[in-house]
């Protein structure tokens, strides 16, 4: 192996460069990642590289150094890398492994849609969900969709209603597996059904109406949490919910549900009765029906998981 800085202190006498200049560039030609880099791409550079990228080398280690230092770098999050370009050394900047990872968990968050959810759902997780025999069913079905589902996103897949009362564990086990889809590329939208239905009352004189009702009707996996919680009015009811089912029934998108009421509550305690008042039994009717396709029941029960 030749000795580089020798033949690089040869090189720069020839040309007579200042002490300055050369005390830089020692420091350079010395470089241990430098010379590797050039002992294995020699084949590829040209005769008098040394000399000509100079500027790329002395550029590719003052970096090097500044970012492990903690300063201020040419850009930040990235990393100076040597290539061959041209039989002449330049320097790439990519991506550190921080700035990877950071990407990485950006990717997979904005996986997952939230419109209106507490902001814990983040941390909901599969694995960390108790099992005991109360909820096994829940969970069990959870995962046999989630199994279903990645292996062909295309098919139908029945989702699943989730009844229960208040603390069981409901939203807790749908973001779970928002999460875990994520995780595997699958991207899904988790709304308050609730509040959702207040912010379209709101968007209306915005003009806003159609582009939220849109999201909702193409997400690849659409969660509606708290379906019933809330007085309906005739227009949520119908024009909102209703519109989004028909549309996600007709495409055969995978459709959640979670909810205080069981499946037949809501059909006679909850959709029939208009805020007015009104009793529409087959508004109610045709609903459910839309709901019954889209899911099936689970019923979880079990303790209030909720801080008292
Ligand atoms: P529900 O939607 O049925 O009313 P939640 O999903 O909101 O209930 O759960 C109630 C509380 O219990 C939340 O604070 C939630 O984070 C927590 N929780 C539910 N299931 C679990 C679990 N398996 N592990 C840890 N915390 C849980
Ligand atoms: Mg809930």
């Amino acid at each position: 192996m030749e000795d580089l800085s020798k033949t690089m202190q040869q090189l720069m006498n020839q040309r007579h460069l200042n002490d300055n200049y050369r005390q830089l560039m020692d420091k350079v030609y010395a470089d241990p990642q430098v010379i590797q880099f050039y002992h294995e791409h020699q084949a590829e550079l040209a005769a008098d590289v040394m000399t000509r990228s100079a500027a790329k080398l002395y550029e590719f280690v003052s970096e090097r150094e500044k970012l492990a230092k903690g300063g201020v770098t040419f850009a930040t999050g990235y990393e100076p890398q040597l290539l061959v370009s041209n039989h002449l050394i330049d320097v790439a900047y990519v991506p550190t492994v921080e700035t990877q990872e950071k990407q990485a968990q950006q990717a997979l968050r904005q996986r997952v849609k939230s419109i209106a959810m507490p902001k814990n759902i983040r941390d909901a997780s599969l694995t960390e969900f108790d099992q005991d025999a109360d909820r096994a069913e829940a969970l069990m079905a959870v995962l046999d969709f989630k199994d279903a589902y990645e292996a062909s996103p295309k098919r139908r897949h029945q989702a699943l209603y989730l009844a229960g009362s208040f603390g069981v564990g409901k939203t807790y086990l749908l973001a779970a597996l928002a999460n875990e889809l994520a995780t595997d590329g699958f991207s899904s939208t988790l709304v308050h059904f609730p509040s959702f239905a207040v912010e379209m009352k709101n968007s209306i004189a915005k003009n806003g109406v159609a582009d939220k009702l849109d999201a909702l009707k193409n997400a690849p996996v659409l969660m509606i949490d708290d379906i019933g919680a809330d007085a309906m009015s005739a227009w949520v009811r119908d024009d909102i919910l209703g519109v989004i089912l028909e549309y996600r029934m007709q495409e055969e998108l995978p459709t959640f549900f979670s909810s205080n009421f069981s499946m037949q509550q809501l059909e006679t305690e909850h959709l029939r009765i208009s805020t007015r008042g009104d009793d529409e039994p087959l508004k109610a009717q045709r609903l459910m029906q839309r709901i019954r396709f889209l899911a099936r029941e689970i019923t979880m029960v079990g303790v209030n998981r909720r801080p008292q």
